[in-house]
């Protein structure tokens, strides 16, 4: 699926963007016979079209698409399994000017890898150590809504899809 176009300011138009990440970077691909690491941006390219079954029109969008690739070797480093105290409290105790915010400190409920995790954070940080009496907006629990379980599982199952 592509995102809402056109994603930057000032994207010309008739051109699209999107981008993706692959795991498993060491193994050989199933269509082109290397390892992604050391695949440039056109095999791989090549690799995703092959999985999308579009061999057909891959000389054409090959010819016409630029692919950056970027390793990232730290990214799923996120979803390592972590226990309390793993990662240091936003305002550790007894702390007047120092809080750590970001994808590593503790903030409990919101899920990592997100600009929610960075942002609530920061708000968390500045209004603790600013001594406000606000918090971070609190955190949609759509698992626990009738709604958004039975939309999972209608999609989870094919059904109405
Ligand atoms: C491919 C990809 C897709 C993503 N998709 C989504 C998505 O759909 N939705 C979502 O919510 N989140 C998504 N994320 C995650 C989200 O982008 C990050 O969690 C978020 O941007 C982190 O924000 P941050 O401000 O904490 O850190 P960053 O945005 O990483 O900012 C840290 C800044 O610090 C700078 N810096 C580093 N070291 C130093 C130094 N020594 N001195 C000075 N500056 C330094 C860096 O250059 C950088 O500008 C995605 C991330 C990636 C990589």
């Amino acid at each position: 699926m592509l995102p809402h176009q056109p994603h930057f300011i000032g994207q010309p138009e008739g051109v699209q963007v999107f981008w993706g990440y692959a795991l498993f970077v060491d193994v050989p691909g199933n269509f082109v016979k290397k390892p992604m690491s050391a695949c440039t941006g056109r095999e791989i390219m090549t690799e995703i079209l092959g999985h999308l079954r579009l061999e057909k029109n891959a000389a054409r969008i090959l010819d016409t698409c630029t692919c950056i690739p970027r390793m990232m070797p730290f990214i799923t480093s996120q979803f390592l399994p972590r226990s309390v105290g793993d990662h240091p409290q936003i305002v550790p105790e007894g702390s007047k000017n120092l809080a750590f915010v970001g994808q590593y400190c503790e903030l409990p409920e919101v899920v990592v890898f997100t600009v929610d995790y960075s942002t609530r954070s920061a708000q968390t940080a500045v209004y603790s150590l600013l001594g406000l009496k606000r918090k971070a907006p609190s955190v949609i629990k759509g698992q626990f809504n009738p709604r958004v379980l039975q939309e999972a599982f209608l999609a989870l199952h094919e059904i109405g899809v």
